[in-house]
């Protein structure tokens, strides 16, 4: 019965990655979400069997079956991780299905705008405008200590960017953050509640420092939500862990 559970939640999770994909691609040049993907290249409409998550890139091998222009292999991956994503959070929180579901939204908007900065170096408005509310209902229903605890967390997540935003402009006279990496702090934090908001900054920062060590080329643009992602779902599910461990070295 277990198994079948899981499947059943994997599988949902591809599905849901995929349309992901959609709305973050889609969302930001103002297209409709309804209609049929279709090959960038040559426009050709996608069929059935490219519709199936990451099954259909590998059938496929990547490649539009028209004209055999690349398929980014950005799709199949944000599908694989929205599935992983989904079934862990679930193994870990099957017996609280409130904050399953918070974390299941949390995850939702994390994989729609790490897609929409990945192409278009943005975070819409509209996706954050849709999530505030869902993900504040869920955690006052499912607070983490006291019942305002993530409205605590929000406030300081969106604070503490508004102050990094204002220095940076001040100290290098350029945006170093935009507005949506501000807004978006402000549900991180309702997630996270004060305790670990600042490890998903903590995280998310050396997180993306190795990565431009490793990988950076100089000038290049670092996108800053895949990490802020990384680093807020380390926080969520370590966070405590690592709060404790810490204090015990201290004492
Ligand atoms: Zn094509």
């Amino acid at each position: 019965m277990n198994i079948l559970i899981y499947s059943y939640i994997f599988i949902m999770g591809l599905v849901f990655g995929s349309f992901f994909n959609v709305v973050g691609i889609r969302v930001p040049k103002k297209e409709t979400l309804l209609g049929r993907s279709h090959c960038p290249n040559c426009n050709k409409q996608l069929g059935a069997i490219e519709l199936i998550p990451v099954i259909g890139y590998l059938i496929v091998k990547g490649k539009c079956r028209e004209c055999s222009s690349p398929i980014s292999i950005k799709y199949p991956i944000m599908e694989l991780l929205t599935g992983i994503l989904f079934l862990v959070s679930f193994a870990i929180l099957r017996e609280n299905m409130v904050e399953y579901i918070l974390i299941v939204m949390f995850i939702s908007l994390l994989i729609i705008i790490t897609v929409s900065d990945l192409y278009y170096q943005i975070i819409p408005d509209v996706i954050l405008l849709i999530f505030f509310p869902i993900i504040l209902t869920l955690r006052l229903l499912s607070p983490i200590e006291f019942w305002f605890d993530g409205l605590i967390g929000g406030i300081i997540g969106f604070g503490f960017m508004y102050l990094i935003a204002l220095y940076g402009k001040k100290r290098f006279n350029k945006d170093a953050l935009g507005g949506g990496d501000i807004k978006l702090y402000l549900i991180i934090g309702i997630v996270l509640g004060y305790q670990t908001v600042f490890l998903s900054l903590l995280f998310g920062s050396l997180i993306a420092l190795l990565y431009s060590l490793f990988f950076g080329r100089k000038g290049g643009y670092l996108p800053f939500v895949p990490f802020i992602a990384i680093g807020s779902l380390l926080a969520y599910f370590l966070g405590n862990s690592i709060l404790e461990w810490y204090m015990t070295i201290l004492s």
